[in-house]
This record gives C-alpha cells, sequence and structure tokens, in this order.
C-alpha cells in the first residue's frame, strides 16, 4: 500500500489562543501523552508563543510551526514576520493559506504562492491548505478549486523542494464547525490533490507526499478518516488545544 510510502503528521493549528504561559503549560501536558507517538507530531501557535514552545519542547519529539509567514527577508514590511526570521529562531513548519487567513487577511492564491516559495527558500516545511467553500462544494467545483489551489501555490516548487511540503486539504465548512467530512469525502479530495501532484511531478513523488485533512478531526473520528488510503495525518485546531484529544489523534495516526 502506497501510504507505507508516506509519514504521518499530526499538526495543530492553535490558531490565535494561549498566552506564552499558557502555552508552556499545554505544551507541558501534551509532551509526556505523545512521547511515544509513530508519527510527527507539530504544534503551530501564534508568533508569541514560539520562543516558549521552541524551549518547551527542546527535550522532546514535538516540532514547532508557524501560523503564516511574509515572503520577503526584511524590509518595511509593518507588523510581519518572515519566513528567515522564524527560521532563525528554530521554528521547522509554518502553515500556509490558512482558510481563515484567505477569508479575513486577503490571502489569495498568488499570495499563498509567495508565501510558499519565501518559506521554502528559508528552509521552513510548509502545511500548504487548500479547500472549497460550501457554496463551491455545492456547485461541484470542489475538485476543480483545490487542483486550482494546490497548482497555482506549488508554481516554481520543483520536485526536491515538494520533501519540504504538506499539503492539507481542509473544506472550510468543515472548520471549527464540528461538520466533518466523511471519510469518502475527504478520501475523494486528497486523492484528488495526489492525482495533482502525480500530473505535476510523476507518481513516484506523488506518493511520498503528505496530504493531511482537517476540519472538525478529534479524538472520536480522526481513527476513520487517518485509515483512508490518501489521508496522511491531520491538521487539527480546537482538538489540539486539549492535551488529551490532541493525543488521541496522535495515537491514532500512530497505529
Ligand atoms: C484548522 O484550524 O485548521 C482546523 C481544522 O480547525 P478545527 O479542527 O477546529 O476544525
Amino acid at each position: 500500500m502506497n501510504k507505507t510510502l508516506r509519514r504521518a503528521v499530526i499538526a495543530g493549528n492553535w490558531k490565535m489562543n494561549k498566552t506564552p504561559a499558557e502555552a508552556e503549560a499545554l505544551i507541558n501536558e501534551i509532551k509526556p501523552l505523545v512521547k511515544n507517538a509513530d508519527c510527527d507530531v507539530v504544534c503551530c501557535v501564534p508568533y508569541i508563543d514560539l520562543q516558549t514552545a521552541l524551549e518547551a519542547t527542546k527535550d522532546s519529539n514535538i516540532k514547532i510551526g508557524a501560523e503564516n509567514c511574509y515572503w520577503a527577508e526584511s524590509g518595511a514590511f509593518t507588523g510581519e514576520i518572515s519566513a528567515k526570521m522564524l527560521k532563525t529562531i528554530g521554528v521547522e513548519y509554518v502553515i500556509i493559506g490558512h482558510s481563515e487567513r484567505r477569508t479575513f487577511f486577503g490571502d489569495t492564491d498568488e499570495t499563498v504562492a509567495k508565501r510558499t516559495r519565501g518559506a521554502l527558500d528559508a528552509g521552513l516545511k510548509v502545511i500548504l491548505c487548500v479547500g472549497e467553500y460550501l457554496e463551491q462544494r455545492d456547485l461541484g467545483i470542489t475538485i476543480e478549486v483545490v487542483r486550482m489551489q494546490t497548482k497555482i501555490a506549488l508554481n516554481g516548487v520543483s520536485a526536491d523542494e515538494l520533501k519540504n511540503i504538506i499539503i492539507a486539504y481542509e473544506p472550510v465548512w468543515a472548520i471549527g464547525t464540528g461538520r466533518v467530512a466523511t471519510p469518502d469525502q475527504a478520501q475523494e479530495v486528497n486523492h484528488a490533490i495526489r492525482e495533482v501532484l502525480a500530473e505535476l511531478y510523476g507518481k513516484d513523488v506523488a506518493d511520498t507526499v503528505t496530504v493531511q485533512y482537517g476540519g472538525s478531526m478529534n479524538a472520536g473520528n480522526a481513527a476513520e478518516l487517518l485509515a483512508q488510503e490518501d489521508i496522511d495525518g491531520g491538521l487539527i485546531g480546537g482538538a489540539s488545544l486539549k492535551a488529551p484529544d490532541f493525543a488521541a489523534i496522535v495515537e491514532a495516526a500512530s497505529k
């Protein structure tokens, strides 16, 4: 089974939650629960928590990610944080193109591509989010939308660079709503993403790329989603803020 060619990755997206002190407490709660994980475990935290989270995870198997980055290395971009700055302090991962960035903060397929380029150039691993709005699903254009988002974001990314990309399929209607995609719905789109990757890079390369599902994944539904052939992990919002729930998802991915 091709699933064995790729490493499962469970990544928490803490969004705009947790002060540094709260972040340290949550990491310390998660650490012992995931120490035997047979998958990669990542916590993507607000910028202000990065230093604390890096310090708290130094002796552990948890990797730290940011939730966004800017593409230029430095300069007159008030309020922005560059990929290079993140790399400099020891951050390994960055989420790019999350639907909340696209919906509330003006991210477009083009800026997502620029952020992806900047992150790869800085040596970060990218969790690239794609996914359709409910209206797009209802119109029957989910696959077209996700294919286009994937292709634009990966424009100019080489097969070698693809090793540092994880794609997260996140249907917007499932994020933070408690309305999870069915395993069949998620598998269908994750498979379509792998087909685009095969068109762009060849099947052998596509088979090695981790493609996550995200959208109301929790301790109760993770195992069934993660059992799908093309679902290699999860991007977890709400449930990543509760150590036992996050750990249960990590355990489901470790089987
Ligand atoms: C997310 O923020 O990427 C996410 C999937 O959120 P939730 O798990 O809360 O739906």
